[in-house]
């Protein structure tokens, strides 16, 4: 926050010259005397002086008194927002349920009744969803019986409701929906926008039969008794919100609200989970400090001056509402009027005369005391309203009485400044910023009556929170156009809701789809197992020959080559007694060898072999090799596997069809590498389950989820009708990816996946990978996103050039975006980085989408598994099966939810299975190796 202009003095940090009165001798200490900035005093050791002089710097707490009622504030602030202490704060932090502010999409007729202390206002407006620039509205007010407020609540309801008739006939009655917003200025437990019990009346009413109730039911209620069927209560508010958001104008929204009328109150948007007494984490929420008590457990004690405490004991709620009474409207003149009074006494003022006047309650207005501060006419107004209580004051009384007036509204601006600094301090804190930039929408008639209200306000604050940039913004609430804004935004997140509902529906899958998909998998599984129906089978069941998971006894030196990750690597592979220890190096495939002759690329994989064995000292060693090749293959044997197709950028010729272990064979013996003994094909999926096997022997399962997914696992050979032989089990290799591809999990693809399939190299094929693996998520949420655009439900329906870009939105983004914790504002950072400007409520709604998209693919890869574990625990003839899930890639191992979501749906579509999760450290690499030592020690016994 920027200090005013001083043209007289410098403020300088932490010395105390420029705003501590100058006690010059013989003149006033220059208390607000222009225009300059407040002056801060220093009653702590108050020189000897005149009463005038001393009432003055009474008045003028000093600045390290304003940052002690800061802190005070804030610890109040705190028991307010948390759930123990709530109940007994002074400054009880009602949450409001608005937690969005206005974005200009808002559109459509709405209504705000407003119940005021002598009358009900009705207002109408129409919004037409242009950045709100030219709301139309029409009011009408309707004065009320003085009677009604001591009468029934029945009555009460009745007149308000009638009210709203009278209105509506007025202005030609109007058929469609017409959402009402509630300005109901008491004491309530709100639960929701549109719910709210009545704690208990103040201001004068006492209607029967309304405190415990649901105010908004009784509205409704009585509304509909008019048969006015179409006006639809649907939020209740309170009236410094309606100053919060009728601020949010010309895109600048509001984020706190000040009020200083009659009485004093501020409303600001808190993190929700800040706000303890609502279940609610997600998003922020209006909280309505009601901070005109603070002080009423005596956290205001050094700041009361005897002027103060006269005021307190002769209101009528002595003892409450301690800090409204220093800075509310209504209590400024009093304030005044006892300062007089008491310097009168000492004979500081009107030397000789009697001031007994004085001593009459409400002898001083608010609205004079704010007459005579004026510069130019003050004095003037001093007179006359002294003259009008039969005084005759001097040129010197006049001037005191000014300087007092000064002092106090000065005094209600400092302090309204400590509040808001405290404010800013929580918002600043609890959103993690270094730095707060925020706009304050600012409302009452304090506010309104004098410019040098404004210019303490914000100066103070800024001294007293220099880490918060607080704009301030004068309320265009005339009307009761904010409370409609409200309604407005209400409407509007209820619409929003129910389209963002609709459209994420069909990702939303319950748990008889699952139990569906489940079902299907199994019948697949069947299929391709089945010696006549594997042709027609979408999930393939390839056989691996890799008949048994390690049993801790291997032994040996062996090399692994892995091709078809990210990286293609050569490793040697020690299993010993104590572990397993591997040296490994990274090699390049170019892009020409990628794409080249088949010949060219087998050729480079064995130079690359022979380029380790000579770093590794291995050259003269004929050790057993097993090839993590993760490309589709048809196997023959555990050596023998036929290139099915190629995939991930390699098109090599001359591959396809042939047996990739011949082909290495035939390389080794083009550059006479003779001592080349190849044992083993492996694809991924099997590596992984191996590798995991070797620490766990329950581990009979391997998944991958990564830039694609798959899975294997052991089956009992005599259901392998591919495959000769009945004895023991055999690892399959489900290529569960392409499960889907016949068409059978077509009710579950969403109109998003299917653009997202239409767009891929292999439209139509791996269906069920395309709902699951990282190549796929960030597309599909991108073309979510961009349907949400084209609805006007993202991003006030503006994309960006770059979110229509394919694969922008990467499934790394999910991980992040779906993080605990995370502030919103990385969201945003994402979110900017894609030239997306992102506010509050759109990240929170990318967030949801994201989580949608996520959750979806972890549950699908559920029913898949539970197919899985059950038959293989049916395969058993057991009740319970336990067993272990070797996992690998990096989807699984780096979003935050995704394998906590998968295993408590595996839990839950198959509960007689406790299986546990194992991750994999470097399967492919290891994975070979051992099925090259299970292998090498079934061989050699
Ligand atoms: P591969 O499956 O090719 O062996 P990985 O298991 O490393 O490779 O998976 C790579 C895929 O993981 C990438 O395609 C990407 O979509 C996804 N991915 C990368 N980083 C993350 C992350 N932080 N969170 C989720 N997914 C990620
Ligand atoms: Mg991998």
């Amino acid at each position: 926050m920027s200090s005013p202009r001083r043209p007289s003095s410098q403020p300088s940090r932490g010395g105390r010259a420029p705003w501590s009165p100058r006690g010059e001798r013989g003149r006033l200490p220059p208390v607000s005397r222009a225009l300059g900035s407040f002056q801060l005093g220093h009653q702590d050791n108050i020189p000897s002086c005149t009463p005038v002089q001393r009432a003055l710097m009474l008045l003028t707490p000093s600045l390290e008194k304003l940052q002690a009622v800061k802190c005070r504030m804030l610890e109040a602030m705190d028991k307010g927002l948390s759930r123990q202490t709530h109940a007994q704060a002074t400054v009880r932090m009602l949450p409001t349920f608005v937690c969005s502010t206005p974005d200009g999409t808002e559109k459509g007729d709405f209504m705000v009744v407003e119940l005021c202390q002598s009358h009900v206002r009705t207002l109408f407006v129409t919004l037409l969803g242009d950045g709100n620039q030219s709301p139309q509205l029409m009011y009408k007010i309707f004065d009320m019986p003085a009677d009604m407020l001591q009468g029934t609540g029945e009555a009460l309801f009745d007149f308000i409701a009638q009210c709203v008739h009278k209105f509506l006939e007025e202005i030609g009655s109007l058929q469609h929906r017409l959402p009402l917003g509630f300005v109901f200025p008491f004491s309530c437990r709100q639960t929701g926008l549109g719910k709210a019990e009545l704690i208990s009346w103040s201001k004068g009413f006492q209607c029967s039969d309304v405190e415990g109730k649901d105010v908004v039911q009784l509205l409704q209620a009585a509304i509909n008794k008019l048969e006015l069927y179409h006006v639809q209560v649907i939020a209740l508010l309170n009236d410094t919100v309606g100053t919060m958001m009728a601020s949010s104008w010309g895109g600048k929204p509001c984020e706190i609200a000040l009020v200083t009328g009659t009485g004093t109150n501020s409303c600001f948007m808190a993190e929700a989970e800040l706000v303890e007494v609502v279940e609610e984490s997600n998003g922020r929420m209006c909280v309505n400090s009601e901070w005109g008590c603070f002080g009423d457990d005596g956290a205001l004690g050094d700041v009361l001056t005897p002027y103060d405490h006269r005021v307190d004991q002769e209101s009528s709620n002595p003892g409450e509402r301690r800090f409204e009474k220093m800075v509310g409207g209504l209590y400024l003149g009093e304030i005044v009027r006892h300062a007089v009074l008491m310097l009168a006494a000492e004979q500081a003022l009107f030397v000789g005369a009697s001031t007994s006047v004085l001593g009459a309650k409400d002898a001083f207005k608010t609205q004079q005391v704010l007459e005579i501060m004026d510069n130019e006419t003050g004095m003037a107004k001093a007179r006359s309203a002294l003259e009008a209580l039969g005084l005759q004051p001097s040129e010197r009384d006049c001037c005191r009485v000014q300087q007092i007036c000064r002092a106090v509204v000065s005094r209600a601006a400092a302090l309204s400044a400590t509040g808001l600094a405290a404010v800013l301090s929580l918002m600043c804190r609890s959103r993690e910023l270094e730095r707060l930039v925020v706009n304050v929408g600012v409302d009452g008639e304090l506010y309104r009556a004098h410019a040098r209200f404004g210019e303490i306000l914000q100066s103070v604050a800024g001294l007293l929170a220099p880490e918060c940039t607080a704009t301030l913004v004068p309320s265009a609430d005339t009307n009761g156009l904010g409370v409609a804004m409200v309604t407005a935004v209400a409407q509007r997140l209820l619409t929003q809701r129910h389209e963002v509902e609709q459209l994420l529906a069909p990702l939303r899958l319950s748990r008889a789809d699952l139990e569906r998909v489940q079902a299907l998998m199994r019948q697949e599984m069947e299929r391709g197992l089945g010696r006549d129906s594997n042709a027609n089978a979408s999930v393939r069941m390839l056989p691996t020959y890799v008949c048994n998971t390690p049993d801790g006894t291997e032994r040996g030196d062996f090399l692994a080559l892995d091709l078809g990750g990210t990286n293609f690597r050569v490793l040697v592979v020690r299993v010993m007694q104590e572990g397993i220890h591997m040296a490994s190096e990274i090699y390049v495939v170019p892009t020409s060898v990628m794409q080249g002759t088949g010949e060219a690329l087998f050729d480079h994989i064995i130079e690359c072999i022979m380029d380790f064995q000579t770093k590794q000292n291995l050259m003269e060693q004929v050790l057993p090799l097993g090839f993590t090749f993760s490309f589709p293959c048809q196997q023959l044997g555990l050596d023998k596997a036929v290139l099915l197709t190629w995939t991930k950028g390699f098109s090599a010729s001359g591959c396809v069809g042939q047996d990739v272990v011949q082909l290495l064979r035939d390389a080794a013996q083009r550059k006479q590498h003779v001592a080349l003994k190849v044992v083993a094909v492996v694809n991924d999926t099997v590596g992984t389950m191996m590798a995991c096997g070797y620490d766990d022997p329950k581990c009979e399962i391997g998944l991958i989820v990564g830039t694609g997914t798959n899975a294997c696992y052991m089956e009992e050979r005599k259901n392998v009708g591919t495959v000769e032989g009945d004895e023991g089990r055999m690892c399959i290799n489900m290529e569960w990816g392409a499960f889907g591809d016949n068409g059978c999990l077509d009710d579950i693809f969403t109109t998003f996946d299917r653009m997202v399939d239409e767009k891929t190299i292999n439209a139509g094929k791996q269906r069920f990978e395309k709902l699951i693996s990282g190549m796929y998520l960030g597309e599909i949420v991108r073309h979510i996103l961009l349907a949400m655009v084209d609805k006007q439900l993202l991003f006030r329906g503006k994309p960006s050039l770059k979110l229509q870009t394919r694969d922008i939105f990467q499934t790394k983004f999910l991980s992040t975006i779906e993080t605990d914790g995370l502030a919103l504002q990385q969201v945003q950072g994402i979110l900017r980085d894609l030239e997306l400007d992102a506010s509050f409520e759109d990240s929170m709604l990318v967030r949801e989408v994201c989580q949608t998209v996520s959750l979806r693919a972890a549950q699908l890869c559920a029913a898949g598994l539970a197919a899985v574990v059950e038959k293989m625990r049916e395969n058993r003839g057991l009740a319970q099966l336990a067993i272990t899930v070797g996992v690998d890639g990096t989807l699984y191992k780096m979003h935050p939810h995704f394998s906590q979501n998968l295993q408590q749906m595996l839990q839950d579509l198959a509960p007689n299975c406790a299986v546990t999760f194992l991750q994999s450290e470097d399967g492919s690499g290891k994975g070979a190796a051992l099925v090259a030592a299970v292998a090498c020690r079934e061989t050699s016994p």
